[in-house]
């Protein structure tokens, strides 16, 4: 096992052999920012000041700002950048642009973000290059009034609805493209307070979020109807041991899967970024046996499964390498192909005979309660 690296916050990052080896185990933590900040405009929401509260309630000192813009946030590194931002929350209000919201296929019809950034370490993140500035992560302060802003979205579907086999989700829209909701709500209660607006609301409507953490406690006794979907991201022992750092372990994530499904949530699987490893099968295969095993005996199982393989752009490698100088994360444009993505911009994907092979093995050994929504 090659020597573990620290991460620019100073803790450290399980490797793993790719042949591999057990990782030990460990314990899921709940992130606890060093620094968190307001701007003064965050006082004047009711949420803000909820949030505020909580953070105290935990013991930790809320700095207000001056200015409505959060600055002086640089190192003199890009590392030294990173590991100031990833510690750091701010309480702010939510850019008015993200009012409009966009259409996300494949994965829902419209995306709207109640935080932006995310505490873990994931050295493929994919935030890397999408979002600009140091890495901080943000939580809106205005969160009745995003709640309130979806109701004009509601029964206007778009390709994703549209299709037959995603009719029965009424209008659907995806809540952790730019964060990790489970990271975030023992500091927010922001989520909650989403499913229940979902489970309250009178439409055809579906909330959905991704995660990497475990921490469903605050979930069990909402009255969601249903209308919320919860995916787990998980991906193979190599892959979540190497690259997943200060997530929760894929074994957790699945328990939690799990008692979400017992408690009457649909929920899912996000297996990414896939990635064609030696012996790819064989560790797949392990992780998909555990899913197995997670949802056998399920009451009413709604399980679904998002499978997307590994890509990069030009400009997330490049941030990637920033943050993490020492990764071991395949980035090698003479193995991919090069694609044109949304707008014309350049991305990296595993070559066509690969993605062939990888889309038939993994629709051939899911389980068969799971429904695929969409392969990439
Ligand atoms: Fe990035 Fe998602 Fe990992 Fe957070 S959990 S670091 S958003 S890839």
């Amino acid at each position: 096992v090659p020597a573990a690296p620290h991460d620019a916050s100073g803790e450290r990052v399980v490797t793993h052999d790719l042949a591999g080896l057990a990782p030990p185990p460990r314990p899921a933590r709940r992130w606890v920012p060093r620094r968190v900040v307001a701007t003064p405009a965050a006082y004047d929401h009711e949420h803000g000041l909820r949030v505020m509260a909580r953070v105290e309630e935990l013991g930790l000192e809320v700095e207000r700002l001056r200015s409505n813009r959060l600055t002086g946030l640089r190192g003199g590194t890009e590392r030294e950048t990173y590991a100031a931002a990833k510690s750091t929350m701010a309480i702010v209000v939510s850019p008015p642009s993200r009012r409009r919201l966009q259409p996300i296929a494949p994965s829902a019809d419209w995306r709207f973000d109640l935080a932006e950034g995310c505490p873990a370490h994931c050295q493929y993140c994919y935030l890397a290059g999408s979002l600009s500035g140091p890495p901080v992560t943000r939580v809106y302060a205005d969160l009745d009034d995003i709640l309130g802003g979806l109701a004009e979205y509601a029964g206007r579907g778009t390709v994703t609805s549209r299709r037959a086999d995603r009719a029965g989700e009424g209008t659907t829209f995806e809540a952790s493209c730019y964060t990790d909701p489970l990271a975030l709500e023992h500091l927010t209660g922001s989520w909650r307070r989403a499913v229940e607006h979902f489970g309250a609301w009178d439409a055809d409507v579906q909330l959905r979020w991704t995660t990497k953490y475990a921490d469903v406690d605050g979930f069990l006794d909402v009255a969601h109807h249903g209308r919320t979907r919860v995916r787990f991201s998980v991906n193979c022992a190599p892959v979540a041991e190497r690259f997943e750092g200060g997530t929760a372990r894929v074994a957790d994530r699945l328990a939690a899967l799990r008692r979400l499904a017992l408690a009457g949530y649909p929920v899912g699987l996000t297996i990414a970024p896939i990635m064609p490893l030696p012996d790819w099968r064989e560790h797949y295969g392990a992780l998909l046996a555990e899913v197995a095993a997670a949802v056998e005996g399920l009451p009413g199982l709604d399980l679904t499964a998002e499978l997307i393989t590994h890509r990069f752009t030009p400009g997330s490698k490049e941030v990637l390498l920033g943050w993490y100088p020492r990764t071991k994360l395949e980035m090698d444009e003479a193995a991919r192909t090069r694609k044109h993505g949304k707008f014309g911009a350049v991305k990296w994907v595993y070559p066509r005979d690969t993605m062939a092979e990888l889309r038939d093995w993994f629709t051939g050994n899911l389980p068969p309660s799971c429904r695929v929504l969409y392969w990439t």
